[in-house]
């Protein structure tokens, strides 16, 4: 079928709209018209910075309604609303174990630029184009995806609104309950208000954390975060946020997230734990960033590590973050400003400036 689809034409190029060919879906597949899709750090980090070849169609955090499904999909059927998140195989050890998130085909399954077997269903004037993002690409007007990444979803919430649940605000809150599992009554300090840092403070505080420290060097973004549960603001380019975070607690944070990828932030959330403190880094840096920290720092039994997607199943959590939503403990749709797929790049622009925490690329149909 004809799709119309933002286009990565080459590195550091604007998106182009244009009109493509999508596949039938294969049997294991599914067929999405796309309402509205996320735009992700991770969309801009792989147009400019990832070696996938271009031209490509990225998008990863789709939502839509299904409308034809292949005959060996049996949990969804025409007519549903879901969200899309990250891909995975099923099939290896990570997966057996129940984590999805760390899936050792998960290079391939969201970034290869194809499917787990190479095959590409977008074309361009009979040529193949690399997309598959995420088993999706949903900047466009139609996306394959399939049963492991496509959740269903309550028909009642605006779906427009609903495509980021399927990353990076699952990212944000899924590591505040899942991979931290934060306790009620915590400390936790969250470096970089962007939509990650700003779902982890809504996260932290629909789980109890009874201080939540935002750290960032804009003041909306911060002025936002005290909005969605911030006990604390810190504006990192006036004041040292260590030094700050130790001024707050006495001694340090139970749990601190890093979600801007700059080594020198990430060395100052490690640095702001108490003693027996977890950080952990969000952020997606290029390839080969380096980071040092002190050894001896170690040895207080504090301890760090990364997390993907917020260690989270999407057909489990992303139900969760909708309930949460309704019942007003995680109200994600303030961070949402829709933009018609035309102004793909404006949206760009303004989430590059800190205008728009999360623009959603909105497809009117
Ligand atoms: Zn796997
Ligand atoms: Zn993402």
């Amino acid at each position: 079928m004809k799709i119309q689809a933002a286009v990565a034409p080459e590195t550091g190029k604007p998106f182009q709209i244009e009109e493509l060919e999508l596949e039938d879906p294969r049997s294991d597949e599914i067929l999405v018209r796309i309402v509205g899709t996320g735009l992700c750090h991770t969309d801009m980090l792989f147009k400019d910075h990832m070696p996938i070849p271009l031209p490509a169609v990225y998008g990863h955090e789709g939502a839509g309604v299904v409308e034809q499904v292949g005959e060996n999909v049996s949990s969804l059927k025409p007519g549903d609303h879901v969200v899309l998140s990250y891909n995975s195989c099923g099939k290896c050890n990570t997966c057996l174990k129940g984590m999805p998130f760390y899936c050792q085909n998960f290079i391939g399954l969201n970034y290869g630029g194809a499917r787990g077997d190479g095959s590409m269903p977008i074309t361009r004037d009979g040529v193949p184009l690399y997309g598959c993002f995420f088993g999706q690409s949903s900047f466009a007007t139609h996306s394959l995806a399939n049963e492991r990444n496509a959740v269903k979803v309550p028909e009642d919430i605006p779906l427009e609104l609903l495509g980021p649940l399927g990353c990076g605000f699952l990212t944000g809150a899924g590591t505040v309950m899942n991979a931290l599992k934060v306790r009620a009554g915590s400390s936790i300090a969250v470096y970089g208000t962007g939509a990650v840092g700003l779902s982890a403070v809504m996260g932290a505080k629909a789980a109890g954390c009874t201080v939540i420290i935002g750290v960032d060097i804009k003041e909306n973004r911060l002025e936002l975060a005290r909005e969605l549960g911030a006990t604390h603001t810190i504006n990192s380019a006036e004041k040292d946020p260590v030094g700050q975070i130790q001024a707050i607690t006495g001694i340090g944070v139970d749990y601190s997230l890093e979600t801007t990828a700059v080594p020198s932030v990430y060395r100052q959330a490690f640095e702001s734990l108490e003693p027996t403190g977890e950080c952990v880094l969000l952020g997606a840096p290029p390839i080969g960033t380096e980071v040092t920290f002190d050894m001896q720092s170690f040895l207080t039994g504090k301890k760090t590590r990364g997390v993907i997607e917020g260690d989270s199943i999407p057909q489990e959590f992303i139900p969760k973050m909708i309930e949460l939503y309704r019942q007003g403990l995680f109200p994600f749709d303030k961070l949402v400003k829709s933009y018609p797929l035309e102004d793909i790049n404006k949206a760009v622009e303004d989430s590059e400036k800190g205008v728009t925490i999360k623009p959603v690329i909105r497809f009117d149909s």
